[in-house]
């Protein structure tokens, strides 16, 4: 086979390995990088593997042709997705439900898969004799916690987490700032988009960098887009295997990564029917496939924090994957629903299923809910709960009237001390915290 290019989506940007494209992150014309064909797999070879490091294995091994890391995506699986990844079945529903429980990471939500095989790969892409690098991530609260627990106590890498003061739920506080060692964490005096602006500004800085071996590990680093896909070949072949059906799957979206890996495994060939998007309050997707007009606009602030995105990033994936408009719509179908709706939606869905969810979980399970219901009478369909309730407890435990249970690796990071820095949101003071 021929060695797989990645190609920036903005096509001006020379081809690179996989390797060249994960330790870069973003391509120099600043698209996004993505494979120049995909490879694809057969699901009847995928039948007898189980657990996700085995079919890693299998649906990887194409994306990685040619690579010098094509070798070694054993290792790498067997590092990073040796979690649980469930599909469960919701036996109160009278429509065939199931649940992808993507919460049994070390910090409860889905950025754990794609962090841990980034810090994976980076590894097997050093030089002894590179030096030590400095990882600036600016995080709305998941993805700086899945960072630092993906890369604590490697010593080839040093982690600076910036994060909004007052903007973040407690509980994801205290994972952005129990780590130590190598992980730093600044508190920003300002929004998730100072925190970006902190960071762009500190790459582009002459002196700082020179300083610094800066680099990334943001969500659109296809090292995170592609072990993201592997869960979603797993469940779909589980529900396949239980119901005779192609799974249909509702994703929180904010970003639009964890969407797009659906969108991906279902290419590749996987069992795979309608996807549909779930997103709160920030509607930029749901009205570009209403009205075809793409129209970004500053986020606005939801009980789903981690979904309050109005410029989503993977989009120049999804629209180069399918240009026309048309097209877009048979792939993917997206809907939104404000905070109101989701808190009842944790209500009802406890009430009428015992089942808890986090607010960005909900907001998928709603949006399940308006589908007409011939769309979901006897087909199977997959809500994606994308974190563990208990990170977001202030919001849900009101509402359930009860208190979340607390999984142990979560009990885990709430018991260690806290370290942080406040810092003001300008680049100064970002240069002092991190001399
Ligand atoms: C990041 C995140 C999302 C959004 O995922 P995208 O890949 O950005 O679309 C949804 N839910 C939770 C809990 C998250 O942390």
């Amino acid at each position: 086979m021929n060695e797989i290019r990645y190609v920036s989506t903005r096509g001006a940007a020379p081809p690179s390995s996989l390797s060249d494209a994960i330790a870069r992150g973003l391509a120099s014309d600043g698209g996004l990088y993505v494979p120049d064909r995909l490879p694809g797999v057969d699901a009847a070879t995928l039948e007898d593997l189980r657990g996700l490091p085995a079919l890693a294995r299998a649906v990887l091994h194409g994306f990685f042709e040619g690579d010098r890391l094509q070798s070694r995506i054993g290792e790498i699986a067997d590092g990073a997705l040796d979690l649980p990844a469930p599909t469960t079945a919701v036996e109160a529903s009278a429509d065939p439900l199931f649940v992808l429980e993507l919460f049994h990471g070390p910090t409860a939500a889905f950025k754990d898969f794609g962090a841990r095989f980034l810090a994976e790969s980076m590894q097997r892409l050093r030089a002894p004799a590179d030096p030590p690098l400095t990882i600036l991530v600016a995080t709305s609260g998941d993805t700086g916690g899945a960072v630092a627990a993906a890369f604590h106590r490697r010593p080839w890498v040093r982690i600076v987490i910036l994060y909004p003061k007052g903007l973040v739920s407690p509980r994801q506080e205290q994972q952005l700032t129990c780590w130590g060692e190598n992980v730093e964490s600044l508190r920003v005096d300002g929004t998730f988009d100072d925190c970006q602006r902190l960071v762009k500004e500190a790459f582009v800085d002459p002196e700082l960098s020179s300083k610094h071996h800066f680099s990334s590990a943001n969500s659109i680093n296809i090292g995170r887009l592609l072990p993201q896909m592997v869960y979603y070949v797993a469940s779909s072949l589980e529900v396949r295997r239980r119901t005779g059906q192609a799974a249909n799957f509702v994703i929180p979206a904010g970003n639009l990564g964890n969407g797009f890996a659906a969108v991906w495994a279902r290419a590749i060939g996987m069992p795979i029917g309608r996807i549909v998007l779930a997103h709160n309050a920030n509607r930029t997707v749901p009205d570009f496939l209403g009205n075809g007009q793409w129209r970004p606009r500053p986020s606005v602030p939801t009980l789903a924090s981690a979904m309050d995105v109005g410029n989503p990033s993977n989009m120049e994936r999804l629209r180069l994957l399918f240009p026309d408009l048309d097209q877009l719509r048979d792939a993917v179908v997206a809907d939104s629903v404000d905070d109101e709706a989701i808190r009842e939606r944790i209500r009802a869905d406890y009430r009428r299923f015992g089942r808890e969810w986090c607010p960005h979980t909900a907001t998928a399970a709603e949006v399940y809910n308006r589908l007409p219901a011939r769309e979901r009478a006897g087909r199977p369909w997959v809500l994606v709960a994308t974190a563990h309730p208990a990170k977001f407890n202030e919001v849900v435990e009101p509402l359930l009237g009860k208190s979340i249970e607390v999984p142990e690796s979560l009990a885990r990071l709430l018991r260690l001390p806290r370290r942080l820095t406040d810092v003001a949101p300008n680049l100064g003071s970002l240069a002092a915290a991190i001399e």
